[in-house]
């Protein structure tokens, strides 16, 4: 899911306004390229559950950052404060995306699975290790968080809008189905769906949705995270580059680092120093050493 308005304070998420027209300009190319569709735009229907929360909300609605977002109030559904409905959300099909990224390289005769072998030279080698990596500690400390999604069947439920609120969101699969997420958990960093997790997840479901649902999928994961959802590419001291740090927002960066990433290796360019690894190492260990 791709969700412009984020989080409690209801705040653009991080250089969105950049990374977005990116993100679709890329995801357009590779439908071209594939013969597939991947990305499905979505209005965000965000929903406020308290006074306090619509408050904030109001308040914020005609802020510079986030009024392009905003395509107006709209009435609650029953049992809800207030209601937003934001504009230039969507669903990216990863699974689709990555299948037909996997046959478009099959094709190119570049697509090799599997462990990377380092016998040649590891200066060359763009670490893609998502958690795994970051919890390896190939990148220093990290704040790597698992969650748990849940695949739904429902009738009846508005297929037209993503639903935001109550601390989680539910997105429309198409046929009457819907995955609906999540739950965060610092200490165990392991890919286990839970039933803690399958019962707060079922509880934003009912919210989000209704209390009717069939579940049909139960998945965990672990989001990969240094700081917040702000990626970082960059050299390392090993030897090798790293590309990780997507935390909850792969779909909306991975096209922007993607691009910067290869402007670096090809062209020299550097990228802004806010995404460069390199400073990012240098302020951890100044904090370090404090
Ligand atoms: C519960 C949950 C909800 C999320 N919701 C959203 C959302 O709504 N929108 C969104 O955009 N993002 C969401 N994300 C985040 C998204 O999944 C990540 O940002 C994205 O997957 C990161 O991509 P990546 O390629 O860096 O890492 P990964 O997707 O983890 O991919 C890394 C791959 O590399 C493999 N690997 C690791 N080490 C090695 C090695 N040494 N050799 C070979 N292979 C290796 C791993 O097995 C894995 O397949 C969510 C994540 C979770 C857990």
């Amino acid at each position: 899911m791709v969700n412009p308005l984020t989080g409690k304070n209801f705040e653009p998420s991080w250089r969105i306004a950049e990374f977005l027209p990116e993100a679709l300009e890329f995801y357009a190319d590779v439908e071209r390229q594939i013969g597939r569709q991947v990305w499905y735009p979505f209005p965000v229907l965000r929903l406020a559950g308290s006074d306090k929360e619509w408050r904030k909300m109001v308040s914020k609605l005609d802020a510079p950052d986030v009024a392009p977002w905003v395509a107006g109030e709209v009435a609650a559904p029953d049992g809800w404060v207030g209601a937003v409905e934001v504009r230039g959300g969507g669903r990216l099909d990863t699974r689709a995306f990555m299948d037909g990224s996997r046959g478009f390289f099959e094709e190119l005769g570049c697509y090799r699975q599997g462990e990377v072998s380092l016998t040649g030279n590891s200066g060359n080698v763009i670490w893609c290790e998502g958690a795994a990596g970051l919890m390896a500690g190939r990148c220093g400390p990290h704040r790597c968080a698992k969650g748990e999604i849940l695949t739904l069947r429902a009738e009846g439920w508005d297929q037209c809008r993503i639903r935001i609120g109550a601390g989680g969101w539910l997105v429309p699969q198409g046929g009457g189905v819907f995955k609906v997420g999540s739950t965060y958990e610092w200490d165990e960093l392991d890919e286990l769906p839970t039933d803690r997790g399958r019962a707060r997840v079922e509880e934003i479901a009912s919210r989000l949705g209704g209390e009717v649902f069939d579940v049909i999928g139960h998945e965990a994961g672990v989001r990969p995270i240094l700081r917040r959802s702000q990626p970082l590419i960059g050299p390392l001291d090993e030897g090798g580059w790293m590309f990780n740090a997507l935390g909850s927002k792969g779909s909306l960066y991975a096209p922007g680092m993607a691009g910067r990433l290869a402007h670096w290796l090809v062209d020299g360019v550097e990228p802004e120093p806010e995404v460069d690894f390199r400073e990012f190492r240098e302020q951890t260990r100044r904090d370090e050493s404090r």
